[in-house]
């Protein structure tokens, strides 16, 4: 038997401080999914890794910008998305998180390594400090002007709009965010990872990466030229991983050292799942793993030059075989940015758009070469004039063709007779496996739609319809032929649009035995086999539903008079409240409404005592889904405004016995 080549595919990590939006999707996300479905269906060892990014400044942010704890932030964004990546059928062996204790072990294991080889060296230099927030200004907690661009919203780490890192005491005109304070220079020592003295290593590297995209290798080359510059390894501030050294216990380790560690701590977490804890090491110290980091271009310094290196310095883990990195997604020309809340969010998408069409239209528009525009119609077109009318109408003929004449069952081949096309279907397998393994993700996705657009044409160039006539045993062969492309047709596109695939092979009624790249363009279904039942595999989006949806997208604020007259509010009697243990801002309260009494957790414990809130009588979202917060059961949601910064229950005029509805 040939040896299976072990593949490592990791998706750039999601920052759990927002929803996960069609950018991630594009930049990231999407081909890490079709790349490791294309290798599955190749019978590789692959196993497919993401996870939730939980530290930094911007989780803090996010904390401070919602008025939750950075441990509610974090939850509640890794949830989500973790459930939006799977509604959108992404094949992940795991999404993990860097809050979880395998990976605050990992990072400290691998910090630790390098501190204790001697390879990290301590410097004390001058920081940006806040005497308002009484603290260091790390990273995203200073904003200023971009030395390098001039952009004016440039962050204390890294400039959004010409992609160089930065330090914050480059900014020109520096703020404290979010108090906008002008901060003042102190003193602080932190740790530094010597990222210049391995500028020949990694350049002698990078030499040996001939294959890599080239605005990969133009983005590498580029910072040899201006010098690699070292790296501090440890912050002053409270969320993260404090740095398992004593003397500098109170600082934590730089997310961007210890969030790529996390593909590790997230394969060791997958093993732990399978009740083979030590297996990771398989993957990661076999020299010969592939290991392949999907990412979007932004990232490109951390996976293809910093990330390397501390693997170098570390010495007992394979190094990246690739780092194909995508630029970006446009959409009606604004970028998607998570912090600025533009763009579309998965979870807005899936309302509108089944996961194949989202899944389809945003594969034909990847950015792998430069940025490419994306807008809604895109959806539409792609789903009405492509899967609908090049697929769906393919599938739909030949099996209403096969119900029709030959009783619904596959029919005979003549043995003599060639099967010219299948062999066409060969021809491209070939071609769109080459597309796949140099991440031409786009183009394989047009080959594989042309095998349905050549098999249309075989499909009328044969006129079955005519044949049958006159030959039934040729029209048999032919349809064989043409239900044989439409198992093919259903592996080919498996990556695209499993949901699609799935059901082809159910309309078929057919097995996965045969379900394998090699098998595409052979003989998969036997003579006899009874098909399933038809049905239309992607009916049409219409115009009109498409502009109103469209609209409902663009007011999102906009509700009409019956979508308000879903949501259920009634009187309520608090009865009893208590604080919840470990949580700063949640209070649990029992509410009594009418005859029943429902538990309700609220973020109110900063503003109320529980004493002075048993016996108010307060409004209540009846008829919310109920949701768990901090592990605690929620049936509901009590409504309060927001006054200088405080929380102020609403409550009632006059007397009003609990359970009476609120209009
Ligand atoms: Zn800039």
């Amino acid at each position: 038997m040939v040896k299976k080549q072990k593949y490592i595919v990791t998706s750039a990590l999601t920052y759990a401080n927002g929803y996960t939006h069609l950018g991630h999707i594009a930049g990231s996300i999407l081909p890490g999914d079709l790349y490791a479905r294309y290798l599955r269906l190749k019978g590789e060892d692959v196993i497919y890794i993401c996870g939730s990014d939980e530290y930094g400044t911007a989780i803090e942010m996010a904390a401070i910008k919602e008025n939750l704890t950075p441990e509610e932030i974090i939850d509640k964004y890794h949830n989500s998305n973790k459930k939006a990546y799977s509604d959108l059928l992404m094949s992940f062996d795991i999404y993990s998180r860097t809050s979880n204790d395998i990976h605050k072990e990992t990072a400290r294991e691998f910090f630790l390594n390098l501190y204790n080889k001697g390879i990290l060296y301590s410097k004390t230099e001058n920081q940006l400090f806040s005497i308002k927030l009484d603290k260091f200004l790390a990273d995203r907690f200073v904003e200023g002007t971009c030395p390098i661009c001039g952009y004016e919203e440039a962050r204390g780490d890294q400039c959004e709009n010409c992609g160089n890192s930065l330090n914050p005491l480059e900014l020109i005109n520096p703020k404290a965010k979010p108090t906008g304070d002008t901060p003042i220079v102190k003193e602080t020592t932190n740790l530094y990872f010597p990222l210049s003295k391995y500028k020949n290593d990694l350049q002698k590297w990078i030499e040996s990466k001939n294959y890599w995209k080239q605005n990969v290798l133009n983005y590498c080359k580029g910072l040899y030229k201006t010098g690699l510059v070292d790296r501090s390894v440890t912050r002053d501030l409270k969320w993260g991983i404090p740095v398992p050294v004593e003397q500098y216990k109170d600082k934590v380790i730089y997310v961007w050292i210890e969030a790529p560690v996390g593909y590790i701590s997230a394969t060791k977490d997958l093993f732990i799942e399978k009740g083979t804890p030590d297996k990771w090491e398989s993957y990661w110290k076999d020299k010969e793993t592939k290991l392949i980091h999907f990412l979007g271009k932004d990232n490109i310094i951390f996976h293809a030059v910093i990330f390397p290196s501390m693997l170098m310095a570390h010495g007992d883990y394979v190094l990246p075989d690739n780092v194909p990195a995508n630029e970006f997604l446009n959409i009606n020309g604004g970028k998607f940015s998570k912090s600025k809340g533009i763009g579309w969010t998965v979870n807005d998408t899936l309302k509108l758009f089944k996961p194949d069409v989202i899944r389809y239209a945003i594969a034909a528009s990847l950015p792998e070469n430069k940025d490419s525009e994306f807008s809604f119609d895109d959806f539409v077109t792609k789903n009405n004039s492509e899967l609908s009318d090049i697929l769906g109408n393919y599938i739909n003929r030949v099996l209403v063709f096969a119900k029709s004449k030959f009783d619904n069952e596959v029919p005979k081949r003549i043995d003599d007779e060639n099967n010219l096309f299948l062999e066409t279907v060969k021809l491209y397998k070939e071609r769109i496996a080459n597309l796949f393994d140099n991440y031409k993700f786009r183009e394989a996705l047009i080959q594989t739609m042309n095998i349905a657009r050549d098999a249309n044409k075989y499909f009328n160039d044969c006129e079955p319809w005519k044949i049958y006539k006159t030959d039934k045993e040729k029209c048999g062969h032919i349809i064989n032929d043409c239900l044989q492309i439409c198992y093919s047709l259903s592996i080919a596109f498996s990556p695209f649009i499993p949901e699609a695939s799935d059901k082809i092979l159910k309309m078929l009624n057919a097995n996965k035995e045969n379900f394998k790249w090699d098998r595409i363009g052979d003989i998969n279904i036997k003579s006899g086999h009874k098909l399933g039942e038809n049905e239309i595999l992607f009916p049409k989006i219409e115009i009109e539903q498409e502009s109103t949806e469209k609209e409902s997208v663009s007011n999102f604020n906009l509700i009409d008079i019956n979508d308000f007259k879903k949501i259920e509010m009634r009187i309520g009697e608090i009865v009893n409240a208590e604080k919840i243990e470990k949580s700063k801002k949640l209070l649990k309260l029992k509410v009594k409404i009418s005859d029943k009494t429902k538990q309700i957790v609220s973020g109110i414990s900063e503003y109320y005592t529980p004493e002075e809130l048993i016996g108010k009588k307060i409004v209540v979202v009846d008829n919310l889904k109920p949701s768990r917060l901090m592990g605690i059961d929620s049936e509901g949601m009590l409504l309060a405004a927001k006054i200088n910064g405080e929380l102020k229950i609403i409550t009632i005029d006059g007397d009003i016995k609990d359970g009476a509805e609120v209009n």
